[in-house]
């Protein structure tokens, strides 16, 4: 490390107070955008119930950009955003645009969304949920315009503020989430208890300024953003929300982040009113606070970001059998065969998904891996598993949400998140039973190139 006259009285000061690891040569920088739609009335995605678009905003949604360099020079953006889910086509442009704007590496921008679904449609992700007059595809392809826009100009004035930092790990636990096909089935066989997965850990990442301000703090949970039921016609951010408010005014001049992990199959419980998902926003907040009070340790070192995309098939169907889908009883299945028909009439390969993986790397023992769609929670527990004496992150929702991801033993027991939900999607039907091979085996090779596991 370098080390230049200028800081040379601070180096010692803070040599002399024992801040030895406040040396670390890493840089972060933070900005924020509020992203709330602004043409009400706009339509929330995420439940299929839903006829009517929303009259009113209940919180205000935000994007959130965490830019880091280590000390070469390479540089990473993590952005937060209280959406459902974005299409990869979105991240793509926005990597380009940042390329453009500041060099950023494309591999190397990270977008995770919490996943509510109180906030808007956003074109070509969940669009078979909808059917929208001209009047509501002109705003929703008119708001996915000003996203791009947003999202690119929060990471790069994320970028354009670097300042010397310090990073901290640290691990809460919150208990709100549950195994929501475990409750399925037990609502359908009552006084039977079904086995039930969950990973209730919430890990944390705080980001100091050189001079010991909290600039930001990353944190994460595993649990779907739904507090809120269909019925509430409202712009909010759901329990994550909440959880980044009662943070940001615990710490006045800090930036609350929200990382939707492994959430596929869990649910808050209980569930369906505002008062809930303020409770549980509150519990993870308090979950943050505790970790922040305990020993932390720091992450340092140098950034390695790998991005990959592996095609993984899903169960082939005959042409004429997605032709004869248009007739069928259900409106969603028959917007399904129509939107299927459609990128195929465009030459789009309509059986496999391009899913993408990213491992993003600091220093030795700490990596964030995110991974594209609705993960259930089972592979973040083998990712974990697989790196013991690692800190390891695992992220679903990241970079292109464009289904549910099961793996073999939730895709062979069926049900939403295996099957009934790939309609919604916009997917021709299932994966294959070798889909939690090749999703496992995209993450691997982003995991390979930052050189992990080891
Ligand atoms: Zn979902």
């Amino acid at each position: 490390m370098a080390l230049r006259n200028s800081n040379l009285p601070r180096i010692l000061f803070l040599l002399a107070m024992g801040s030895v690891a406040a040396l670390a040569a890493m840089k972060a920088g933070v900005a924020t955008v509020r992203i709330t739609p602004t043409e009400l009335p706009f339509f929330l995605s995420g439940y299929a119930a839903r006829t009517k678009p929303a009259e009113r905003v209940a919180m205000d949604l935000y994007a959130k950009a965490l830019a880091l360099e280590d000390a070469s020079g390479k540089r990473a953006v993590l952005v937060t955003l209280d959406l459902i889910g974005i299409p990869g086509d979105l991240r793509s442009e926005i990597a380009a645009d940042l390329r453009t704007s500041h060099g950023l590496d494309p591999e190397a921008l990270l977008l995770n969304c919490s996943h509510t679904h109180s906030g808007p449609a956003i074109r070509e992700n969940l669009e078979i949920m909808f059917a929208f007059d001209a009047e509501h595809q002109a705003k929703t392809t008119r708001y996915r315009a000003f996203l791009r826009k947003a999202l690119a100009g929060a990471a790069g004035e994320a970028l354009d503020r670097l300042k010397p930092a310090r990073l901290d790990y640290g691990v809460g636990h919150a208990e709100f989430a549950a195994d929501r096909r475990a409750l399925r089935l037990k609502d359908a066989n009552p006084g039977s208890n079904p086995p039930a997965t969950v990973d209730h850990t919430v890990p944390v990442i705080r980001v100091k300024s050189a001079d010991g301000r909290m600039l930001a703090v990353v944190f994460g949970y595993s649990c779907h953003n739904t507090t809120l039921t269909g019925e509430f016609l409202e712009v909010n951010g759901d329990y994550a929300g909440h959880a980044q408010a009662d943070l940001e005014s615990a710490y006045p001049g800090t930036t609350a982040m929200f990382l939707m992990l492994c959430g596929g199959d869990q649910n808050p419980f209980p569930r369906s009113s505002r008062e809930l998902a303020a409770e549980h926003g509150k519990s993870l907040a308090d979950a943050v606070v505790a970790a922040l009070g305990r020993r932390l340790t720091p992450v340092d070192g140098s950034i390695r970001a790998s991005f990959v995309t592996h095609a993984i098939p899903l169960r082939p169907r005959s042409k004429e059998d997605i032709e004869a889908e248009r007739n069928h009883s259900d409106i969603f299945h028959r917007r399904r065969a129509e939107w299927v028909l459609a990128r195929m009439a465009k030459g789009e390969n309509v059986g496999m998904v391009n899913y993408p993986a990213q491992a993003l790397r600091i220093g030795g023992d700490f990596v964030l891996v995110a991974m594209g769609g609705e993960v259930v929670v089972d592979y973040g527990h083998r990712i974990k598993r697989a790196m013991p004496g690692k800190r390891v992150i695992v992220a679903g929702y990241s970079n292109d949400v464009m289904c549910y991801i099961p793996t073999l033993r939730i895709l062979r027991e069926g049900g939403y998140e295996a099957d009934d939900s790939m309609i919604y999607y916009g997917q021709i039907g299932p994966f294959t039973e070798r889909v939690e091979e090749q999703v496992m085996g995209t993450v691997n090779a982003a995991l390979k190139n930052v050189g992990l596991p080891r």
